[in-house]
């Protein structure tokens, strides 16, 4: 039995092409019956039939096919695609013809739309940006004009306006330091330099180096009990130290007065740690967790500002915690705390 999708055109036009010259063998013998009119008719029939059907085909329809799946695959004229037009494509059907253009056009639309949102996503950027930039400049600027018009010569605003000046200024290589990690991060330059080392001797670290400002909020530091025991990881030290300083530094940033920062270490399976910075502060509403570590996301810009964030930091704890193939989430509750949580590699005893 012939199967109507494993036919070429060849085969399909000479089975046409047979079927017709039948019909005319068929036709003639009321005529003339004699088997050699007959015989002129069928061999006439069949290769007039023949060929103008597979030249039908390969004109009009097979050519056409092969130039979709040219464009479709994009194929220079190769032995790859002689192979494809001589044994894969004779063999489908047209329904698997038109189900690879709808795969193609899918995909085609799923490109589209990435470069769309990359596009906005570039645009947004862009705008934050210069947004973040134009603040403290113009700040700068307001300042060192009101100093030029005569505020120079006055003692009691002179000094205060140098100041707020610098905090600006600040403020401004702040946001360009971040701006230089998150980039190196996102082009994908950073190098993990994993080493061993204890989780819990780097989290004082960092208590320490953080322990002037939290002094100023009364905040208290402390690792939770039951999770002193030292354990290992394996991870970029600097980087995670990094993590550790911008985490912690929030936890002061939007923690309350006379508050507690507290970290905690738990062993999810022997392979994976969870390592947790909490706080009794502000915390955030639920709407804004999904979107706390996209660039530039605060969920009060003014208060962000005001104590110096540059809205960089927990984008850049996500890309280090992802660039180690890690985790990183958050739990909130406003006026309650917050928790972020990241896991780290833990190194078997
Ligand atoms: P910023 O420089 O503004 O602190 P981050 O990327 O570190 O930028 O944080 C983004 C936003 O997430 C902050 O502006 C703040 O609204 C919120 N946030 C971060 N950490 C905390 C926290 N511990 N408690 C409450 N809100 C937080």
């Amino acid at each position: 039995m012939l199967k109507a999708k494993n036919l070429s055109p060849q085969k399909l036009a000479a089975f046409t092409a047979l079927v017709l010259s039948i019909v005319a063998a068929l036709g003639t013998m009321f005529i003339d019956p004699s088997f050699k009119t007959v015989g002129i008719a069928f061999v006439l029939t069949f290769l007039v039939a023949y060929y103008l059907y597979l030249y039908t085909l390969q004109n009009f329809i097979y050519r056409k096919i092969k130039l979709i799946y040219k464009f479709i695959y994009q194929t220079k004229a190769t032995k790859r695609e002689d192979f494809f037009n001589k044994n894969i494509l004779p063999l489908k059907t047209i329904e698997e013809v038109s189900e690879d253009v709808e795969k193609w056009a899918s995909q085609k639309k799923e490109e589209l739309d990435n470069l769309r949102r990359n596009e906005a996503f570039r645009k947004e950027f862009l705008m934050n940006l210069s947004h973040e930039l134009k603040t403290p400049i113009f700040a700068v600027q307001g300042y060192i004009h009101t100093l030029l018009d005569g505020a120079m010569e006055d003692p009691t605003v002179n000094r205060m306006f140098l100041k707020n000046a610098t905090k600006n200024i600040d403020r401004l290589c702040r946001l360009l330091d971040d701006l230089d990690e998150i980039s190196k991060l996102e082009s994908g330059e950073m190098t993990i330099n994993a080493e061993i080392f204890v989780i819990q001797d780097l989290i004082r670290d960092v208590f320490d180096t953080l322990s002037l400002k939290a002094k100023g909020k009364e905040i208290k530091f402390s690792i939770k009990k039951g999770c002193e025991a030292p354990v290992q990881v394996l991870a970029d030290k600097e980087k995670i130290r990094q993590v550790l300083i911008n985490l912690i530094d929030n936890s002061i940033k939007y923690g309350k007065q006379q508050g507690a920062t507290v970290a905690s270490i738990y062993n999810l399976d022997g392979k994976t740690l969870l390592v947790e910075i909490s706080d009794d502060g502000i915390g955030m509403q639920e709407e804004h967790l999904p979107r706390v570590f996209e660039r530039f996301y605060r969920t009060d810009r003014a208060r962000s500002r005001d104590i110096g964030g540059t809205g960089l930091g927990l984008a850049i704890v996500k890309h280090i915690i992802e660039a180690h193939g890690q985790t990183i989430n958050v739990r909130s509750k406003q006026e309650v705390g917050s928790t972020f949580g990241f896991t780290l590699e833990a190194v078997r005893e």
